[in-house]
């Protein structure tokens, strides 16, 4: 039997902080505990806000914990081809779209429709304006996903939480965005394939990424990529970290370290000690 995979896979668009190091160290002792493979994987589709000095201190603020991952560590910006393959995939089945809407035209609709339906985080869903328009798709657009006809291809979906079976309610999202304009991917495509890719067997991430673990269910079903087990763990909040920082809200591990904490220091306190 192959060892199970875990992976930590952080987009650093800023610096690390407690929270980060929470989810990598729970990755390092649930794949340790099961005589797993641990990885990292640098999610940098952003390239924008994920510059290379953010990415360095990343990987520096992960040595420094005294976490190791396997190499190579694989960049999700080099992976471009692949998310491209599957975009033709889901094209050529007829379930995507070119969306040409703006933040700005989507606010103007949320604040005219106060009362329109809204996604799991309380955004407003895509009203679909562009759903039934043949766009031109060019940098300037974003593709979103025929929802709807996608939980009709793939009928009701579940997913593993923890050993427990969860059923997925994708539709709570709408048409999401599959490739975000000027970026050409969107996390939930890149996620899936890289997933997928490095033989994860076990997702362990915060609990904000729950909910969209049902998004994820439907495109692994619709590009038939096996789907891993999750362990969505709770989030660090800020009282935790200000007992180390030395301002309110100063707690990326950068700064704690600054500050003079020791990695077996900020182990102990997120209880890995
Ligand atoms: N890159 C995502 C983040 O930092 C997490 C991805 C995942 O674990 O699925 O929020």
């Amino acid at each position: 039997m192959q060892p199970p995979v875990f992976r930590f896979a952080p987009s650093p668009n800023g610096r690390l902080h407690l929270g980060h190091a929470y989810s990598a160290l729970l990755n390092e002792r649930l794949a340790r505990e099961a005589g797993g493979r641990l990885l990292l994987r640098i999610e940098d589709i952003d390239r924008e806000r994920c510059t290379p000095e953010n990415i360095r201190a990343a990987i520096d603020d992960l040595a420094w914990l005294g976490i190791s991952f396997e190499t190579p560590v694989l960049h999700q910006s080099r992976r471009m081809a692949a998310y491209r393959e599957a975009i033709v995939t889901l094209m050529e089945m007829n379930l995507l779209y070119v969306c040409t809407c703006t933040r700005k035209d989507l606010a103007a609709f949320a604040d005219s429709h106060p009362d329109a339906p809204r996604d799991p985080e309380g955004q407003p869903l895509y009203p679909g304006t562009c759903r039934r328009v043949a766009h031109m798709f060019s940098a300037d657009s974003a593709l979103r996903l025929r929802m709807s006809e996608a939980i009709a291809r793939t009928g009701p979906l579940t997913w593993n939480e923890k050993g427990e079976s969860i059923s997925a309610h994708p539709e709570r999202w709408g048409d999401v965005i599959i490739a975000r304009k000027g970026i050409g991917t969107s996390y939930h495509l890149s996620v899936v394939i890289d997933d997928a890719f490095q033989d994860v067997t076990d997702v362990v991430r915060g609990d904000d990424l729950r909910e969209q673990t049902a998004i994820h269910r439907v495109l692994q079903t619709l590009l038939g990529l096996p789907a891993p087990r999750y362990h969505h763990h709770d989030l660090i909040r800020h009282d935790t970290g200000r007992k180390l920082a030395k301002s309110k809200g100063d707690e990326s591990l950068a700064d704690l370290r600054a500050a003079g904490a020791t990695a077996q220091e900020i182990r102990t306190l997120l209880g890995f000690g």
